[in-house]
């Protein structure tokens, strides 16, 4: 029986392990594909305090390792369910089932992708999908924006400060951003909208090119210097259906406590996986303080 079992090694997951074993909890992590989550895709994290430049991955193995060193165990399977009452769960994954008196989810989220030969190849080398994070390495370049919601119209705006020229690509006739949104991007002189319009392919061999539009049935190429994707995120919180309260996009329920609707005592939730307006590390790795010492409370009422 652990103390604390964690989903998700990403930095909520990770940070609520190191507060967690500074309170001299056993707690085991359980990571289903990447330790370090998400940041392991960013070549270079420009934002994290203390840190001036560092790549994702370098982040992560420190994380990692500071992690362990304070005595967490981590294990490599996919948590597809939490069964069990408070202080007595059960948390199941493929390979095997853990006893935890109390559980941190932890399990972030990931950007919808747009489903085209080389994306994977060029993440974080022509395409992005968050400008926060990496708009300022397009300074005084050209740029597409893929997307005509809210994210994608903040994203535009905020790049048409930095980059020399922002071309927004839709696939609808319409944004669907807020009109306040579309009204500011009418004043920007530098963004440019492409309605009616899908992204076909990404050009470029061994670099980024560009992209290919389709724009009812006829292609042309937009030769810029990154394209930001800004389709959506997914969640991944379908395991958690049953003992928390989804959103209509999936996220679970939860404010600054960490605390999810409608669940459990003992279940606690972290980072990018939960309704919050900011998704960073910066975060996630507060949250996972917070879930952490709320975690440690209650098993210690419990004991
Ligand atoms: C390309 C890119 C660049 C970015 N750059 C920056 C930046 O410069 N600065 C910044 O602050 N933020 C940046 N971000 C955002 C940042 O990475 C996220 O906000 C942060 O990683 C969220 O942390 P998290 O722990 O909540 O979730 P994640 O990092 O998503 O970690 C969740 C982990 O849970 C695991 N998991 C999911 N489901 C299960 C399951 N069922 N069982 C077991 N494990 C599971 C996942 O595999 C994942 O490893 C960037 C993101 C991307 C994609």
């Amino acid at each position: 029986m652990y103390d604390i079992v964690i989903v998700g090694a990403g930095p909520a997951g990770l940070t609520a392990a190191l507060y967690a074993r500074r309170a001299e909890k056993s707690v085991l992590v359980i990571e289903k594909m990447t330790f370090g989550g998400q940041i392991t895709h960013s070549p270079r994290v420009e934002n994290y305090p203390g840190f001036k430049v560092m790549s994702g991955t370098e982040f992560a193995d420190k994380l990692v390792e500071q992690v362990l060193e304070q005595g967490a165990e981590i294990e490599l399977d996919t948590v597809t369910g939490i069964d069990g009452t408070p202080g007595e769960y059960k948390v199941v994954c493929e390979g095997a089932t853990y006893d935890a008196k109390s559980v941190i989810i932890a399990t972030g989220s990931h950007h919808r992708m747009l489903g085209l030969p080389k994306e994977t190849d060029f993440t974080g080398e022509g395409v992005q999908y968050c400008a926060v994070c990496d708009g300022a390495f397009y300074r005084d370049k050209s740029v597409a924006v893929v997307g005509g919601g809210n994210t994608a119209l903040q994203e535009a705006i905020m790049l048409s400060d930095i980059c020399a020229d922002v071309t927004i690509v839709q696939n609808l006739d319409f944004l669907t951003g807020e009109t306040k949104l579309q009204n500011d991007i009418k004043e920007k002189g530098n963004i440019k909208v492409i309605l009616s319009s899908t992204v076909d392919a990404i050009l470029g061999d061994t670099e980024f090119k560009g992209i290919r539009i389709n724009t009812n049935g006829e292609l042309s190429d937009l030769f810029v210097d990154g394209v930001f994707v800004a389709i959506g995120q997914v969640p991944e919180n379908e395991p958690f259906r049953d003992v928390t309260t989804l959103n209509e996009y999936g996220y679970i329920v939860a404010g600054e406590t960490c605390v999810p609707e409608g669940a459990k005592e003992g279940i606690f939730v972290a980072g990018d996986c939960r309704t919050k307006t900011i998704r960073q590390v910066t975060t996630a790795s507060a949250d996972g303080a917070i879930a952490a010492l709320s975690a440690c409370r209650f098993v210690d009422s419990i004991k």
